[in-house]
């Protein structure tokens, strides 16, 4: 019988020649993909990681998408804040611009293109919200992860309000002049947020 091979630690990088820096101040590896020799880029935060793992790997020899996510080790808080960094403007750019072109009547959950994932764990939805008496814009932030950390939160909701705004403890929310404006939930596994800012009133 064969023996089960070792469980390696194994780190998935981007290449080189594949991408631009995928997050500010990453730089080339000293390292190179263990299979084709690909030059690959690592980030400020990942940097300590890719010192100890046993295998390299670029996205070509190991797409991400083929990783089972049971045993993917997910980002550290540091490499989940620069994954969200290098995504968040051109998500809220796509969402908000999404938002206005399909305005959404909360009948029934918006549908998935309201939605982006910033980095594993994390992931964002953008809607217009057309009720009878006013318009509001809706953001939810839910994290699978761990709690949301709050330096995260307040780049986010900055990027989509233009302010940046505090998410209530886990059960509460916050009201202002009547309206709810905020509140957080447990919902599926995730801690998800919830955020409005009401754009327009009737009459
Ligand atoms: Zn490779």
């Amino acid at each position: 019988m064969e023996e089960a091979p070792k469980e390696e630690d194994v780190f998935i990088a981007k290449r080189v020649e594949d991408c631009p820096t995928p997050v500010p101040g990453s730089i080339i590896a000293d390292r190179r993909c263990n299979q084709c020799g690909a030059e690959v880029w690592v980030s400020p935060a990942s940097r300590p990681i890719l010192e100890k793992v046993d295998r390299v790997l670029c996205e070509r020899c190991a797409p991400l998408e083929a990783l089972d996510p049971d045993r993917a080790e997910h980002p550290s808080p540091e490499q989940q804040v620069e994954i969200v960094e290098a995504r968040l403007p051109q998500a809220a750019k796509e969402l908000r611009e999404l938002a206005r072109a399909f305005p959404w009547v909360p009948e029934r959950p918006p549908d998935a293109r309201h939605y982006r994932t910033l980095a594993p764990g994390i992931a964002v939805g953008f809607t217009l919200d057309m009720l009878k008496d006013f318009a509001a814009q809706h953001l939810s932030i839910a994290y699978t992860v761990r709690e949301p950390d709050l330096e995260t939160v307040s780049r986010i909701t900055r990027a989509f309000f233009g302010e940046a705004l505090s998410a209530p403890a886990v059960g509460q929310g916050m009201c202002q002049d009547g309206q709810m404006v905020s509140f957080t939930h447990r919902y599926a596994g995730a801690t998800v947020l919830h955020f409005h800012k009401i754009v327009r009133r009737a009459g």
